[in-house]
This record gives structure tokens, sequence and C-alpha cells, in this order.
């Protein structure tokens, strides 16, 4: 018979269990949540409230120069560089993830200006989806996109691709592709790729230049917890930076946006995809996140995050029908079960302090984000899962009752 680990035992033995006190949480919650928004680091409120107090209260203007706000993004994103196998020049803070993945996929179908086809996958995220529905609407040249899977979307990958698009880690399953396959499929058949990072940083080891990626975006308010609205980040590799341009040329992408000049003459760098003036108090609070992730370490934090996930399959074992993988090779920071009363499940679990979300359809999706959260916490919140289910404690009309965001 196989022996379930004993989460104290793991808890013991976390290298990252100090970790957990460097969050504000409150008490008796146990909180699944943070793949969809990441609690609050409590240096990251200490830093928003000296900037608020002294940088803006009392710089006041003076504080781009005197503090660096300028720096800001370009520092933020080196930092986030060093968690997703990147050069600290090849990463930008900037705007929010759709409209970074908006600037990207137009620059790269504008240096692809023979190949009609946009190749995504179906299902992946909406805001992916749309996002290239408009650039394809604003370029107004005759591309189309076509979404694909599996086998499929291999075959699909033909000389009139201009651009692929996909998803690292699934937002729903889970499931994280071969990113360093793809990318080198999509390569021989001369597209460009573009990775949504969103549900992989700050919890897998991502190395986008290993895998020899072209472009990425990704999120800053999941498990990097950088706070609701808390900026994304964009990388471009130092090889495509000269070539593509950014259709949102605003005067912070500009070589001398203190020129004033009447032209846009995009800056050198990756700094060309800045648009306008960054958000400085969200980038304060995203700092505070993306420091203890480096501190962390990808490696520590992704091999914690298995290990999460692991004991939380197993405490649940066929209680549930598991939609992620079971492989934690091929799973990325969050666990999902299917069930067809999994909404009033999770409404349930929220009711006795444990919080995860729910997705269409029927899918329950728990976030194990490995700073905040304890093997004990985990353990805790599967043993609530299965108990709520076996008992059938969700069959209550108070529990279906459905809101706005869930
Ligand atoms: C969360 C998420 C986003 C978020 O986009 P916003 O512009 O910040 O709303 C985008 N793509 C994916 C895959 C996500 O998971």
């Amino acid at each position: 018979m196989k022996l379930s680990p004993d989460p104290a035992a793991l808890d013991a033995a976390d290298p990252l269990a100090r970790f957990r006190e460097a969050f504000a949480l409150p008490t008796g919650l146990i909180y699944l949540a943070g793949n969809s928004l990441g609690p609050l680091p409590l240096a990251s409120a200490e830093r928003v409230s000296r900037m608020v107090a002294t940088e803006w209260g009392e710089s006041l203007v003076r504080g781009w120069n005197t503090h660096d706000w300028f720096g800001a993004p370009a520092r933020v994103g080196g930092k986030i560089a060093g968690l997703i196998g990147a050069d600290p020049d090849e990463v930008l803070v900037a705007d929010s993830t759709s409209a970074n993945l908006y600037k990207l996929a137009v620059a790269a179908l504008q240096a692809r200006p023979d190949r009609k086809v946009v190749l995504s996958a179906p299902g992946d995220f909406p805001t992916d989806l749309y996002m290239l529905e408009g650039a394809i609407r604003t370029l107004g040249d005759g591309r189309r996109l076509e979404l694909a899977e599996g086998e499929a979307l291999e075959a699909a990958i033909t000389n009139d691709v201009a651009l692929l698009v996909l998803c690292q880690t699934h937002y729903r399953s889970g499931a994280v592709r071969d990113m360093a396959a793809l990318t080198a499929r999509a390569q021989a058949a001369g597209a460009l790729v573009l990775w949504d990072l969103s549900h992989s940083t700050g919890v897998l080891a991502v190395d986008l230049n290993g895998c020899n990626a072209d472009l990425a975006v990704g999120c800053g308010y999941k498990y990097l917890n950088g706070g609701p609205g808390a900026p994304g980040f964009l990388f471009v590799a130092r090889r495509h930076q000269g070539a593509l341009v950014s259709p949102l040329s605003g005067w912070f992408g500009h070589a001398r946006p203190f020129a004033f000049e009447d032209g846009y003459d995009p800056a050198a760098g990756v700094a060309r995809f800045a648009c306008g003036t960054p958000p400085m108090l969200s980038l304060a609070a995203l700092e505070g996140g993306v420091d203890l992730a480096l501190e962390a370490g990808a490696g520590a934090v992704a091999a914690k995050a298995r290990a999460l996930g692991a004991l939380f399959i197993d405490r649940v074992g066929d209680a549930l029908t598991l939609e992620c993988p079971a492989d934690g090779a091929r799973r990325g920071g969050h666990v999902a079960f299917h069930h067809p009363d999994a909404y009033a499940i999770v409404q349930c679990l929220i009711s006795k302090g444990v919080i995860g979300d729910y997705r269409e359809p029927g899918t329950m999706r728990f976030g194990l984000s490995p700073l905040p959260l304890s093997f004990s916490d985990v353990a805790r919140a599967a043993d609530l899962l299965v108990e709520v289910v076996r008992t059938r404690a969700y069959d209550d009309p108070s529990f279906r009752q459905r809101s706005k965001v869930t």
C-alpha cells in the first residue's frame, strides 16, 4: 500500500516555509486563488505607503528623476527576466497583458507581411484570442486566425503561418505545453512565436532563452503577487528588438521622449514597447512581489509547486475527476477537477474558509502559490473538499446563486 506523505513532515523540510510570513493573509483562511489574484506581500504594502507618503507626497514631479520612476519599468522587467530565463534587457513591465499581446502580435505580423495565418489554440485564454482578432482587424491586410489543438496544431504550422500564439500553462486545465518543441517547430516553418506566460511566471521555471523564444507576455498579479491590476510584462528576444516596432507608438517608447519631437523614433531595445506613463504605485507593489520570487528562486518555487499539487491530488484521490495533468512535469501551479456541481462546491468551500474558484464549464481550480502556502494548508483544503463532496454539503440553494465574478 502507498503511504501518503505527511504534510507536517513536508513543512518541516520545506526550504521556502519562511516565505509564508512575508504575506498578509487573514487568519483562518486558506487562500487557493493566488493564480487569479496573488495575496499581498507585506513588503509591497510598506513600499506603496512609503511611495505615497514620501515619493509622491513630498518629491512630487521631481520623483521621476530623484526616485528614478523613469527607470522602474526596465528595472522591474530586468528582475522578472531572472524568473523566466531571459536577459535583463529583454523584458519590460508595461500596460496589461492584453495590451502587450496586441503590441507584440501586430509588430510580429508586420515583420511577416507575406504570411496570412495567425495560429492559436481553441480554448486558450479568451483575451488572447480577442486581441488577435483585433490585431487582424486593425491590420486589415487579409490575415486570418486559425485555431487548432494537439496533432492538428502541429499539422497547421505551415509556411503560411506568420505567428503562433500560445499560453504555456492553460488557465483552466493547468496543462503545460512543450515550449521548446513548439517554438522549434514553428521557427522551422519560418513563423514567429508569442508565448503567454500568465499562468507560468512565478510558479514554473520558465526558460525563454533556453527555448530560443521570440516573444512573450505575462501577468503581474497572479503568481508574482503584484496586486490587483498590476501591470503586465513583455519579452522581446534581443535578436528581434531592432526590427519590431510597437503599433501603440506612445511617447514613452520614443528614443527621446523629452525632446517633444513631432515624429516617432522608436527607442533602442525593448524600451520601444512602452506606450504611456507607467503606473508607479502599481509598479511599487509589483516590485515587492517580484523581489520575493527572486529571493526564493525559480527552481525552488517550481519544485514546491509540483509537490503541493501532488499532495492535493493524492488526498482528493477518486473523490473527484481530475482535469489537470497528474504528471507534475506537465502541470502548472494549479490543480483542476471536474464536477457537474463544481460551482456550488466552490461556493460551499468559500463559506468554510477555503477560497478556490470556478471556471465554466464545471471546472474548479485551486491555485497552489508556493510562497504563501504550506503543505498543511493544502492538505487541510483537500480534505475539506473531499468532505464537502462526500457529504453533499454543497447541495443547498444558497451555494448555487451566481455572482458576477467567481
Ligand atoms: C490572466 C491572464 C491574462 C490577463 O490579461 P489582462 O490584460 O491582465 O486582463 C491574459 N492572458 C492569460 C493567459 C491570463 O491567464
